[in-house]
């Protein structure tokens, strides 16, 4: 069963996707906010949350 996990943002207001960046250093591939950089394990302002999608549900 595989579900993939979309992280949100929502320091400006908004549900902002965060991205992950597949070219920057290994120690950072969390999805990161590119708006604050917040990121699911250092979300110091709690904007950070998530969905789950399973593969089946599009
Ligand atoms: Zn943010």
């Amino acid at each position: 069963m595989t579900a993939h996990r979309r992280w949100y943002c929502n320091c400006s207001g908004a549900q902002r996707e965060l991205v992950a960046d597949p070219y920057v250093e290994e120690d950072t591939l969390e999805p990161t906010c590119p708006l604050c950089g917040a990121t699911p394990s250092s979300d110091p302002k709690h904007t950070i949350n998530y969905t789950d999608h399973d593969d089946h549900a599009d």
